[in-house]
Parts: C-alpha cells; sequence; structure tokens
C-alpha cells in the first residue's frame, strides 16, 4: 500500500481545504478490508495500547466517518519485548500478523508515533541516541531503531517520524533550537531506513514559541520527501489564540499538495479555525474527554440541523431559566435535570446510545459510575464528532463553509464545553 494525498480545486471564496488521502495497493493480490481513501478535514482516533478507549472494535467499526486510528510507541515500550513484536515474526499466517490483526483493527488504517500528546510528561531531555519515553513503569530509553522495529512490526499505514518532543515552554532558546535540529536528523534517518518505502512518513514541525525557529522547521522539513506534517506541539501554547498563530506561521511555510495534521484542539470552535488556516487531520481526543467526564457533545454543524435546535432548545433553555440564547455545546449527564428525562439523549444522531437509550437511564449510569455510561457516550461522542467533520467537508464543497462558522459560533455558547 502507498500513500498519497490530492487536494480538490475548489471555486468561490470559501476557506479551508478539500482533500482526499488514497491508499493505492502495492500488491494487486492483497485482500484488504481497509477503506481506500480517508476524505480530509477529518479526524484521527488516539489510541490507549492499541486500544480505542471505552469501545470494542465491534461496536467501533459500526461508526461512519473514522478511517484511521493513531497508536503511541510509549504505551508499547512498556514491556521489554512487546508480544507484537514476536506476533509479526511468527513465519505461520494463522497465528502472527501485523498490528491490524493484533489489535483486531482491520477496518481502519494505523498511524503509529512515539509520543502520546494527551499525556503528562516529565522526563528529562532526548538525546541524539535516546528518546526518553515516559511509561507506567519508568521512563524508558527507546532507539531509533527499537521505534523502527515497531514500525516494522506494525505495519501501520503510515507512521510519524520520531522527534525531539519538549515538555514546558520554560525550555532556553537554545533548547528550542537544537529541538529543531534533531528533530530534522531523526526526520532524515526515519526516511532512509524505513522498512518500507510505502508506508507514509509525516515530519513533525518544532520551534515553540521561536517564530523563526517555527518557519525554519517548516521550510527545511517541506525539502523532505515527507508525505505529510504534524504540529504536535500545540499544547505548550499558553490559550489558543497562540495556538492559532504558531499554526499560522508553520503552515505558511508549506507546501499545499501534502496534508496537515495538528494534535492538541479541544474546541470546536478551534478546530473550525484550524480548518479555515489549512489544517486537513485532528485528534478526536476531545470526544473522549468528554465522554469520561459524562458530557455528551450536543453541537452539530450543518444548516438544517442548527436551525431545528436553535427553534427547540432555545425555548428549552429559556424556560429552565436559563438566559444565554446560545446553546450549549455539550450536555452533562451527571446533572440531575436529566433524572426524569426520558427522551433520547440527542434525536439527531443515529448512534447506538440514541437508538437505545435515554438521558435519564444514561443519567443513573454517571451518578452510579457504571462503566457503560462511558461507553455509550464514546459511541454517542465519536459519532457526532465525525459528523462535525462530514458537515465541514459539506461546506467547503458547496462553498459555504464561512457562512457555516458563523452561524455555529452564534449558535453555541464557546464556554459551554
Ligand atoms: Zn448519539
Amino acid at each position: 500500500m502507498s500513500l498519497s494525498f490530492c487536494l480538490h480545486p475548489l471555486t468561490g471564496s470559501t476557506q479551508g481545504r478539500l482533500g482526499t488521502l488514497k491508499l493505492s495497493k502495492t500488491d494487486p493480490s492483497t485482500d484488504s478490508q481497509l477503506p481506500e481513501c480517508i476524505e480530509t478535514p477529518t479526524c484521527i482516533v488516539p489510541t490507549q495500547r492499541g486500544t480505542v478507549p471505552h469501545v470494542t472494535p465491534d461496536h467501533f467499526n459500526t461508526i461512519p466517518g473514522l478511517g484511521a486510528v493513531v497508536m503511541f510507541a510509549e504505551h508499547l515500550v512498556e514491556q521489554r519485548s512487546h508480544p507484537v513484536l514476536r506476533y509479526s515474526n511468527t513465519s505461520d499466517p494463522s497465528t502472527g500478523g501485523d498490528g491490524h490483526h493484533f489489535f483486531n483493527l482491520a477496518h481502519h488504517w494505523l498511524c503509529l508515533d512515539m509520543r502520546d500528546p494527551r499525556q503528562q510528561h516529565q522526563a528529562a531531555h532526548h538525546s541524539n541516541k535516546f528518546y526518553r519515553a515516559e511509561t507506567i513503569s519508568g521512563v524508558k530509553p527507546v532507539t531509533l531503531e527499537d521505534y523502527l522495529d515497531l514500525v516494522r512490526a506494525l505495519q501501520p499505514e503510515m507512521f510519524v517520524a520520531l522527534a525531539d518532543d519538549l515538555n514546558s515552554l520554560d525550555e532556553t532558546e537554545g533548547r528550542f533550537k537544537r529541538s529543531v535540529g534533531r528533530t530534522l536528523q531523526w526526520l532524515d534517518q526515519c526516511l532512509a531506513q524505513r522498512p518500507n518505502p510505502t508506508t507514509g512518513v509525516w515530519g513533525v514541525l518544532k520551534g515553540g514559541p521561536l517564530l523563526d525557529q517555527r518557519i525554519f522547521s517548516a521550510q527545511q522539513t517541506a525539502t523532505r520527501p515527507v508525505d505529510g506534517f504534524l504540529l504536535n506541539d500545540l499544547s505548550l501554547a499558553k490559550d489558543v489564540a497562540l495556538q492559532q498563530e504558531w499554526i499560522k506561521t508553520s503552515v505558511a511555510h508549506l507546501p499545499l499538495d501534502k496534508p496537515r495534521m495538528v494534535y492538541g484542539m479541544d474546541h470546536p470552535f478551534s478546530i473550525l479555525d484550524a480548518v479555515s488556516k489549512g489544517i486537513d487531520v485532528f485528534d478526536s481526543y476531545y470526544a473522549k474527554r468528554l465522554a469520561e467526564n459524562g458530557q455528551a457533545i450536543a453541537f452539530h454543524l450543518d444548516e438544517s440541523t442548527l436551525k431545528s435546535k436553535s427553534d427547540a432548545e432555545v425555548t428549552s433553555a429559556s424556560a429552565d431559566g436559563n438566559n444565554s440564547t446560545k446553546l450549549p455545546l455539550t450536555r452533562d449527564l451527571n446533572d440531575p435535570v436529566y433524572k426524569a428525562d426520558f427522551t433520547p439523549l440527542d434525536r439527531m444522531c443515529s448512534c447506538y446510545a440514541c437508538a437505545h437509550y435515554t438521558r435519564a437511564y444514561l443519567h443513573h449510569l454517571f451518578i452510579t459510575e457504571e462503566m457503560l455510561g462511558k461507553v455509550l457516550l464514546m459511541i454517542h461522542n465519536l459519532t457526532l464528532f465525525a459528523d462535525f467533520f462530514k458537515y465541514i467537508r459539506q461546506s467547503i464543497q458547496q462553498g459555504t463553509f464561512d457562512q457555516q462558522v458563523s452561524r455555529f459560533k452564534d449558535t453555541y455558547d464557546s464556554y459551554s464545553h
């Protein structure tokens, strides 16, 4: 399989880009259940130790619009030798295989990255020889060869080149510069030594708060034969305005014809702003975080749903004594207001949770801390999060993205998540 990206030509004044990530079979005899294409803008689903949190693959496979997951090597190096390394080495195809088989994720592209961007990291600095990975059993030094062994074992459709990740904005200017240089050095090594030349490689853009270094990192990475670009340091920015500024600075120096991915966009308003700046792929951690807190996504981007929700729920919010004319982005199922609410979680949603359960039952699951509550909310949140991207693509296609974004921001309360 080899990865390519095609940017769709658009007419009109709409902002945002519409593209297609495509897998081409290098061996036509390969029998694959993977999607051939992923339309962008889209989201990629982060895993925890190779599994999508809270849902089984059976449930995950029923959620439309999610084409890829990302695994993190720092979850897989906790053991001295992860079983997937041995699993991939067996010569018997009935007892071995790649990451798709081992983790039972046959219907989604795999992306491997080193660091889980949503984990708190304290590990001391990396060196030219060792990446210091933070695991539940302490800091583990990982070499580039160790990382590429995991690429070889998992056989993902794409992986993120090793990068010199930093943990805080308090690092010195010299350290940020060294991070840019080492990240480029490791990128060159990953490109030269990747186990399979058809596996897509994402180059990581660095530079932190140093705008000249952000520009240098983007320009230099763009000269390499990468398949896409990742900004994974946005969590270092102190606010969303600075995140958007960093995105703008980096993206201005990238070629148009390759995809750009970001980690760390934790608000639908920020995602829309980043789409307008030319970002194509986001992570879906937001949907998981909300589910774990008992919060159901309640926002919709499509025009008809926006209209009907506005009419129905603003009236309802007024009746509840809520003076805001804007709607909440999420619904907190811990709230006792749902104790006797026997309506579906979201009438506009077609997911398993909304088809089978009431708000009252979900409230009951959360106040009694039943595991099923998170399972159902994860299904619901991923469904509506994927829908959000579907309507982003649709509005870009129709040339109405700007209007939809304005309407969305006028409809929803930005602080209600
Ligand atoms: Zn639902």
